[in-house]
């Protein structure tokens, strides 16, 4: 089957021939259909250690072509979201309704979780199945449990943006930071995730909502999604301190940046995946006297066992225009093209399509 390899960190993808085993026990082959390159595919391999060769891709939709002895669902013709948190249900986070943090979730890297044996291979040497998910393919084979019922009446190339983008973006808002009606929001960083955090924010009630990125384009867009305002970096300073503030970027000069823009009381949402080893600093007199809640949001808080139905009622009753972040879709064969494009900020997200 057609799939785009990584062999080395960083890329470039080689959308080329890769032999995939049937699913065994407990496990489903998905056809994808549609999947969605995720910002954060590009720094898997150089700043998170997942080793290469890999097949990447954790935002994908498709169709169940064959199930594993012992399943009993989803079932062959079933329309599923490849999920890249699949929690056990019995360690403590998954026991606190933190599934999201599942300590045993699987993972590609060695030591983190139970690793799967990967069903990838090329002339019978073994290639890492990214994410355990690996939906730059045309198709991937994973545990049932990873395969989340996807109402068909929701379009595939839609279904993978709920992948990771827009409950990563979504969650952040509602679940972590719990915008409120009446909030004024920022919102740092206008990527997929930080505009599903807008749209996230007014799904909770926002009514003020000030994208802040230092790209002219993105700002643009970010007005045409339904940021209230855009504004760069620099101008964020200036402005009248919020009651929420999302850093859907991470890095340290963002998350300060974010703890400084919050009002006393107010809260700072840290979504964007920081950097191993960077530091932030935050005064102690400050966070003391300004009572100001700084957290970490994983993945948004959100699992898609648990949450999907909620994003897709969300998306059905129009609430949560999730068309807005398309741009367009393109063969998979293009992926390095799409990176680019992406990378650069000339377009939000382009969804490919596997199987043309
Ligand atoms: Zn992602
Ligand atoms: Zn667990």
């Amino acid at each position: 089957m057609r799939a785009a390899v990584m062999w080395e960190p960083g890329g470039p993808f080689d959308v080329r021939e890769v032999d995939l085993r049937e699913p065994g026990p407990g496990e489903v082959a998905v056809d994808i259909h549609a999947c969605g390159l995720c910002a954060s595919d590009m720094t898997l391999t150089t700043v998170f250690g997942i080793p290469t060769p890999v097949v990447l891709g954790h935002e994908g939709a498709g169709i169940v072509s064959a199930v594993g002895a012992g399943v009993s669902s989803p079932a062959v013709g079933d329309h599923v979201l490849i999920a890249w948190i699949t929690p056990c249900g019995a360690c403590a986070p998954c026991r606190r309704a933190q599934s999201h943090l599942c300590s045993r979730r699987r993972t590609s890297r060695e030591g983190e979780g139970a690793g799967p044996s990967s069903p990838l291979s090329i002339d019978g040497t073994e290639v890492q199945q990214g994410m355990a998910t690996a939906t730059f393919a045309h198709r991937t084979v994973v545990p049932a449990i990873a395969a989340v019922a996807l109402d068909p009446s929701v379009p595939f190339v839609v279904a993978a943006m709920m992948g990771c983008a827009v409950p990563t973006g979504v969650g952040a808002a509602i679940r972590s930071a719990r915008v409120q009606p009446g909030d004024h929001v920022a919102v740092i960083g206008a990527g997929a995730i930080g505009m599903s955090a807008v749209l996230g924010a007014r799904v909770g009630g926002a009514t003020r909502i000030v994208s802040v990125d230092p790209s002219a384009t993105r700002r643009e867009r970010a007005v045409a999604i339904g940021s209230d305002e855009a504004v760069d970096p620099e101008e964020l300073a200036s402005m009248s301190p919020f009651d929420v503030v999302i850093d859907a970027v991470g890095r340290a000069e963002t998350t300060t940046a974010a703890w400084r823009a919050t009002r006393r009381g107010g809260s700072i949402t840290v979504v964007g995946a920081g950097r191993p080893g960077q530091k932030i600093e935050i005064d102690a007199y400050e966070l003391f006297h300004d009572e100001k809640r700084l957290v970490g949001c994983f993945a948004g808080g959100m699992t898609l066992a648990r949450d999907l139905p909620v994003l897709v009622d969300l998306w059905s009753s129009g609430r949560l225009p999730i068309e807005s972040l398309i741009d367009g879709t393109a063969d998979l064969g293009r992926i390095n093209e799409v990176a680019a494009a992406q990378g650069a900020g000339e377009v939000l997200r382009t969804i490919l399509l596997p199987r043309g």
